[in-house]
């Protein structure tokens, strides 16, 4: 389907990001990452940065209405008009009704679910483009040339909130804040449930079936 909107649920080191970057490509559609576009300010130091800097340290949600400004901002950027994916938002209950009060709808929302304890080992494994924001894992999707990025070169680090003190406490806020968003979009959307079994590509695979396409 062309103009496919799409949201991505699940908790931290699912594989949202990087099946988000797969989906983007085989549907021609761009993905609005808020936790990419935070990170990218924080980097450059802009007000939105500044003020966002010390909850995602501290693995806590940035507040909603910084939230909202950001990702209105982008959908009203003309290649949104052939439809998003968006990964990592909405985030919370108030987040998804302020989405729906100003007229974004979704076509599906997918939730990706992993193991528990799978997760701590899918994040602190991961490795994050400083520019583009790519995510890589040392073992299961390492880049072709160490802490290099493959799609723009740049350097590769540790997000500072994949370190494992803050992981717990990312989760714990999944668990309260986000996972309620599940239900929500059982009863207000198209909830598809997609495990995160197998290879990246036949998650993928997986989730274009799903998908209908
Ligand atoms: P992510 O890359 O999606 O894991 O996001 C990294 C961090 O950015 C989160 O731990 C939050 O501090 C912040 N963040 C990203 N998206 C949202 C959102 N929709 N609502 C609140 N905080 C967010």
């Amino acid at each position: 389907m062309e103009h496919m909107k799409l949201i991505l649920l699940g908790p931290p080191g699912a594989g949202k990001g990087t099946q988000a970057e797969l989906i983007s490509k085989r549907l021609g559609i761009p993905t609005i990452s808020t936790g990419n576009i935070l990170r990218a300010a924080v980097k450059d130091g802009t007000p939105i940065g500044l003020q966002a800097k010390a909850f995602m340290d501290a693995g806590k949600l940035v507040p909603d209405d910084v939230i909202l400004g950001i990702v209105e901002e982008r959908l009203s950027q003309p290649d949104c008009a052939k439809g998003y994916i968006l990964d990592g938002v909405p985030r919370t209950i108030a987040q998804a009704e302020s989405l729906n009060k100003a007229g974004v709808v979704f076509d599906a929302v997918l939730s990706i679910e992993v193991l528990d304890e799978e997760i701590e080992q899918r994040m602190t494994g991961r490795r994050t483009c400083t520019r583009c924001g790519a995510s890589y894992h040392l073992t299961t999707k390492p880049p072709l040339k160490p802490g290099v990025c493959d799609t723009c070169g740049s350097e590769l680090i540790q997000r500072e909130d994949d370190k494992l003190e803050t992981v717990a406490r990312r989760l714990e806020v999944y668990r309260k804040e986000t996972e309620p968003l599940k239900n929500y979009y059982t009863k207000h959307g198209n909830l598809k449930t997609i495990p995160n079994v197998g290879s990246i590509e036949a998650v993928n695979q997986e989730i274009m079936k799903v998908l209908g396409q």
